[in-house]
């Protein structure tokens, strides 16, 4: 069994409440640095840990942490990013649901850490459930002496304030969140500057995850040499896999990052192998905005090595044969299932969510969309397989915000692993309206 850092209780009947919450264990890291550390050990010790954002992008917690600015007079503010929307991303909702105290904690710990004294929490507007259920934990935790002025005797105050979004996918791109958060259009700003330098109301701003901020509980707890002695390389620390698709058991589960793709897959104590005897066909590893890889390139590198559920290993051979761990949502298709029509169904999302302030993927999207449409639908050209790696590649790189690579990179990746599925589409037009290739060919 791999250890468990934030899922360790969720199994114990009212571990929601902060009571049965505390009785395990819990608000010792808030005592902790509130009584025995600087704001500086606390920045320290997240540096230590190594971990690394886990929406997605995955870049070192404690150093953007210290890219804050500091200047005198001015707020800080830190913002949670519960804005949960990547396709196949299940993991924060999860956690907001069943153990909201340990967001509430890990929101403590990191706002005494940057010196922020009002700190938000930005829920997408669909889950209203969880949106209450912190809602709930705040009161419990300030009702406890956890929150509001001089908290246990320290000197420190904090207010923390849930804010839900308006259901834009969008909303989660950090400087889209911001504008939302002040009430503006969610319309993603140009970076730099950063939020650390100027966020929220143009002062200097952290925007974590969700499993980000939770997870600095568990380092302060333990320290964060020992959290650094959980996974491999640059990929420390467990991490929480929203995984589903045709798998036997869909679900959210805590790794132990280093673990082996294969036995992710196939071990019962995860998605215990494909669902009614089925052979796997694709994976989507890091939410739908990460290139999908075939069934051999999944669970074996290029070079023939294991594929690990790392930073690293999951990226090994770049765009060409590798993909991204990204925000953990990890998707299994079957041999059924039709590589055409869902690249159409996500380029059909990104289309639909794009802001549309620039053009490459205002009009990409919308391009990509109707020409994955005009094949999937058995009306498709040769010349549309050149024409979608041409615009996708007109989109790359060339946005305001990575939506634009989101949505261009399933595209390039599907026809570069799978193109003769996109060629028997065109070849065989009748068929392709009335069965997909998968059913045709396994
Ligand atoms: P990014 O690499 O631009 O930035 C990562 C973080 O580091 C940001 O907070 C940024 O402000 C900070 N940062 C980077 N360089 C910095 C610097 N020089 N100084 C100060 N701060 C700096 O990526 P991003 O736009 O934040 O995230 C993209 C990722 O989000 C994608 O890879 C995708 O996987 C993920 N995503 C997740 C979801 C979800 O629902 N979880 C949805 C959409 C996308
Ligand atoms: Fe908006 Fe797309 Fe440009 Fe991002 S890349 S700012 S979503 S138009």
């Amino acid at each position: 069994m791999g250890r468990k850092l934030l899922l360790t209780h969720i199994n114990e009947p009212g571990i929601h409440t902060l009571e049965v919450y505390r009785q395990k264990g819990g608000y010792r890291a808030v005592e902790k640095v509130l009584k025995q550390m600087t704001p500086d050990e606390v920045v320290e010790e997240v540096k230590k840990s190594g971990l690394r954002g886990r929406g997605g992008a995955g870049f070192p917690t404690g150093m953007k942490w210290s890219f804050l600015a500091k200047p005198e007079g001015v707020p800080r503010y830190l913002v949670c990013n519960g804005d949960e929307s990547e396709p196949g991303t299940f993991k924060d909702r999860y956690l907001m649901t069943h153990i909201p105290h340990a967001l509430i904690e890990g929101m403590i710990v990191s706002s005494y850490a940057l010196g922020a004294h009002t700190s938000y929490i930005y829920v997408r507007g669909e889950m209203m459930p969880q949106i209450r259920i912190l809602e709930r934990a705040i009161q419990e935790a300030k009702a406890a002496g956890f929150l509001g002025q001089n908290i246990m005797s320290s000197g420190y105050n904090l207010e923390i304030y849930v804010q839900p979004g308006g259901g834009a996918y969008i909303c989660g791109e950090e400087t889209a969140l911001l504008e939302s958060l002040e009430g503006k259009r969610g319309n993603p700003r140009i970076k730099p500057p950063f939020p650390a330098i100027a966020g929220l109301y143009g002062c200097p701003t952290v925007v974590n995850n969700v499993e980000s901020i939770a997870a600095t509980v568990p380092i302060i707890n333990d320290g964060g040499e020992e959290y650094a002695k959980i996974g491999i390389e640059r990929s420390t620390g467990t991490k929480l896999i929203s995984a589903s698709g045709n798998i036997k058991n869909p679900g959210v589960y805590e790794i132990e990052l280093g673990l082996p793709v294969e036995e992710f897959i196939y071990s019962d104590e995860y998605c215990g192998g494909m669902a009614n005897g089925k052979r796997l066909k694709a994976v989507v590893a890091g939410g739908s905005s990460v290139p999908i890889l075939p069934a051999n390139l999944i669970t074996t590198t290029a070079a023939g090595t294991a594929r690990l559920m790392s930073y690293e290993s999951l990226s090994d051979g770049g765009f060409q044969t590798g993909t991204m761990l990204g925000s953990g949502g990890f998707v299994a298709f079957d041999e059924d299932q039709c590589i055409v029509r869902n690249t159409w169904n996500f380029a059909r999302f990104y289309h639909h969510e794009s802001c549309g302030q620039c053009s490459p993927c205002r009009e990409g999207t919308g391009w990509m969309e109707k020409v994955l449409h005009k094949i999937e639908s058995g009306h498709g050209a040769q010349s549309d397989i050149d024409l979608l790696v041409d615009v996708a590649k007109k989109i790359e790189g060339n946005t305001i915000c990575p939506l634009g690579d989101a949505a261009a990179w399933p595209v390039a990746s599907a026809i570069r692993h799978f193109r003769d599925e996109f060629e028997w589409h065109i070849q065989h037009p009748g068929l392709a309206k009335t069965q997909n290739y998968g059913l045709a060919q396994y």
